[in-house]
């Protein structure tokens, strides 16, 4: 058998959650929530259920949710989606970043992303014949080398990906950031920006998050990619969505069809509803920050070096000053040994770069967090 994708394995994070699973580990590593989604969207979903709401959605996805995410967008970032032709759900930001890449990526063509990338990026460009450009983002504070973007771009440069606020490190794009590659894509009219804004409530330290929906140059080649998972704390019921302006989400609906049709009935029909009461995700960079506040809090005197997170729920650990070891094998160490588990972010580079950095997911009750804590402060 012939593999289209020879050198690629199973994603670490089933990797890491199976071997957080054998040795009964905390398991910091997969970002998922370990509390409970909220009551009442699930009474929602049942009453849906019970309503009889339990057959095909429409394939773009529900109009009502569709039309509550337009409100939203509107809103927060001032875009004018039309949710006829604009908006499609799908199942989780895995499936809207995929069928974007599947339905605008050519063969040959040159697709820029960010190092540490989240990993489903690279293996979808290249199903699609593609070449990822790896360009690494600038430490201490993985920033984008702008001047390095422009550098790299040609007459093949298909797609730009970015990802704000970024998993695995927690860096969060500034407005600098934005009009820079506001400038690039005027200047390259055919570049499109795929803009996966997952974690777009999990942010802190009063920064705000710039999607690509606010910037009008971005308007007609951006496509911006969220999830239900991230922000309803149910990452199992794969539900996100898409914006795009009208002719690319032509395209993207195209394989959407025929990835999946569509998406769970009950559970748009819900989110629909729940959608309306903006207090129901606007408390998010709050209840997080104090997570992370607690973690970082509670690492005091541990030899764990943290690196600053501006966003997302995941925060980066630095072991140089405990052990020499690779992070594959250090953070195997730690869930085998001491029961903790994490992720090694050598994963998410093209090259394999190992910055000697774990990934640890606090989007976890204090309990667990005080536990993990813990249990790093001995090592
Ligand atoms: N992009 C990023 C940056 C992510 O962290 C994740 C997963 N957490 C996804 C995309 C996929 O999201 P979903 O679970 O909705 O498929
Ligand atoms: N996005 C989640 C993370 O970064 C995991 C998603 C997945 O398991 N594919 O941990």
């Amino acid at each position: 058998l012939q593999s289209k994708l020879p050198d690629v394995g199973t994603t670490i994070f089933a990797v890491m959650s199976k071997m957080a699973h054998e040795h009964a580990a905390i398991n910091l590593s997969q970002g998922f929530p370990d509390f409970q989604v909220s009551p009442e969207l699930i009474s929602l979903i049942n009453e849906y259920m019970k309503k009889g709401m339990n057959q095909y959605a429409p394939m773009p996805g529900l109009p009502a949710l569709r039309e509550q995410i337009a409100n939203m967008v509107k809103g927060r970032y001032g875009y004018n989606a039309d949710p006829e032709t604009e908006i499609t759900i799908t199942s989780g930001a895995t499936e809207a970043l995929y069928n974007t890449i599947t339905a605008l990526v050519h063969p040959g063509d040159e697709v820029i992303i960010f190092d540490p990338a989240y990993d489903s990026y690279d293996p979808a460009i290249r199903l699609s014949g593609g070449r990822p450009v790896h360009l690494t983002l600038r430490q201490p504070d993985f920033s984008i080398d702008w001047q390095e973007v422009k550098e790299n771009i040609n007459d093949k440069t298909r797609m730009i990906i970015i990802n704000t606020p970024h998993n695995p490190s927690g860096a969060v794009l500034t407005d600098m950031d934005m009009q820079q590659l506001e400038k690039i894509a005027v200047e390259h009219p055919k570049l499109l920006v795929l803009s996966d804004e997952v974690y777009e409530h999990i942010i802190f330290d009063g920064f705000q998050h710039l999607s690509v929906l606010r910037y009008p140059e971005l308007y007609d080649r951006c496509i911006a990619v969220f999830s239900f998972g991230k922000t309803f704390h149910a990452t199992g019921w794969k539900v996100g969505y898409i914006v795009a302006s009208d002719n690319i989400t032509t395209e993207i609906r195209k394989v959407h069809q025929f990835v999946t049709f569509s998406v769970n009935t009950p559970v748009q029909c819900a989110l629909a509803d729940y959608l309306k009461d903006e207090k129901n995700y606007l408390y998010l960079p709050d209840f997080f920050q104090r997570k992370r506040d607690l973690f970082i809090g509670k690492l005091k005197g541990s030899r764990f070096e943290p690196v600053p997170c501006h966003g997302t729920y995941f925060q980066l650990l630095s072991y140089k000053n405990i052990s020499d070891k690779s992070d594959m094998e250090m953070a195997a160490m730690l869930t085998q040994e001491h029961g903790i588990a994490s992720i090694p972010i050598s994963a998410f580079y093209g090259n394999k770069q190992d910055d000697q950095i774990l990934r640890f997911c606090f989007a976890k009750d204090e309990k667990t967090i005080e536990k993990a804590a813990e249990i790093l402060c001995k090592i």
